[in-house]
């Protein structure tokens, strides 16, 4: 914007269009649409299960059954698509749960696809859940500390999306930051005839305080060290840049910046720069905080929770994920 086109004092006046609320509408250059909300959900094995998670109220573990109800009930409030993470029954040292045809998140996919067909679903790609040291790759274990080694991973994450897209899969969502994955994956979806199934890459995936809650649901705590290695230090914004160019590159139909409260600056300069569509990830943490403070009356949670959705999308995301998607996507009628 060029200041000097910008009128000044007292013929311009901000404030003439802040009359009314009418007025403020007319003029508003951001809103919140329930189309643009992705809800995330945690499926496990099981029957009429709904296991709460602590740190994030309203968030459950859920057996299938009451998966379908909850993705449901998003549906029928105007959420158009979730995102799939599965907590399996059993981990071991190669994620066999990710990739088995009977697994957990490739179950639930079939059931949702079938029972509510418009609902789009979404998958997460990655391994932690389903290792039993809890990393995101295969692990060699070292003298100095164990290693988490990338090109072999590769292989485990590209069977996971192409089994989820056998299930049924809308689009494939791969969180792991391993180098080259992308590349991977849309290889392999296409060789399996999968031509047609967008990915959207976590790009820009910090190593973040913010996902604490989060390991709680999705029982995916590394037993040892951090992820460090692979996800990205939060003060490198040049390097978010190059993380999602190659993703781009790599096949990636839609790009991700998480998380998204304290990375609107990421987000901004990634939508700017690339004009791809954007999705931001509102984390586990962030859902907390605004659970916490608004449960002790400390702040109004509905207005605080569309403020935050609103600056995501100001600063460039078309696509919101937050654990708050039916209470906004309600809200908003
Ligand atoms: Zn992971």
């Amino acid at each position: 914007m060029r200041m000097n086109f910008v009128g000044t004092f007292p013929a311009y006046r901000p404030r003439r269009l802040r009359q009314s609320a009418a007025m403020r509408r007319l003029v508003s250059e951001t809103q919140l649409s329930a189309s643009r909300l992705v809800l995330p959900l945690f499926v496990r094995s099981g029957r009429k299960i709904r296991r709460a998670i602590q740190a994030m109220p309203g968030v459950f573990q859920l057996s299938p059954d009451e998966l379908l109800r909850e993705a449901a009930q998003a549906h029928r409030a105007g959420v158009p698509a979730i995102l799939l993470f599965g907590i399996p029954d059993k981990k071991d040292a190669k994620a066999s749960g990710a990739y088995a045809a009977n697994g957990i998140v490739q179950q639930a996919v079939r059931l949702l696809k079938k029972e509510l067909p418009e609902l789009l679903v979404i998958t997460d790609v990655c391994l932690c859940e389903y290792m039993e040291h809890g990393h995101c790759g295969i692990v060699q274990p070292s003298k100095t500390g164990a290693k988490i080694l990338n090109d072999p991973t590769l292989k485990l994450l590209a069977r996971t999306a192409a089994s989820h897209a056998e299930a049924g899969a809308d689009i494939i969502a791969p969180s792991d930051m391993m180098d080259g994955r992308v590349r991977a994956i849309r290889e392999q979806l296409d060789k399996g005839g999968f031509t047609e199934t967008p990915i959207m890459s976590y790009a820009a995936k910090f190593a973040s305080a913010f996902y604490g809650p989060f390991r709680e649901a999705a029982e995916s705590t590394p037993k040892f060290g951090d992820r460090r290695s692979y996800q990205m230090d939060a003060g490198n914004a040049a390097e978010a840049l190059r993380e999602v160019a190659l993703d781009i590159q790599e096949g990636a139909d839609i790009v991700m910046v998480k998380p998204a409260l304290a990375y609107l600056d990421i987000l901004h300069r990634v939508k700017a720069e690339f004009g791809y569509p954007t999705a931001a990830y509102a984390v586990s943490a962030e859902h907390a905080m605004i659970k916490a403070a608004a449960a002790k009356g400390w702040i109004d949670e509905r207005a605080v929770t569309f403020e935050s959705l609103l600056a995501m999308r100001r600063a460039g995301a078309d696509i919101i994920i937050t654990y708050a998607a039916v209470d906004v996507a309600k809200w908003l009628k």
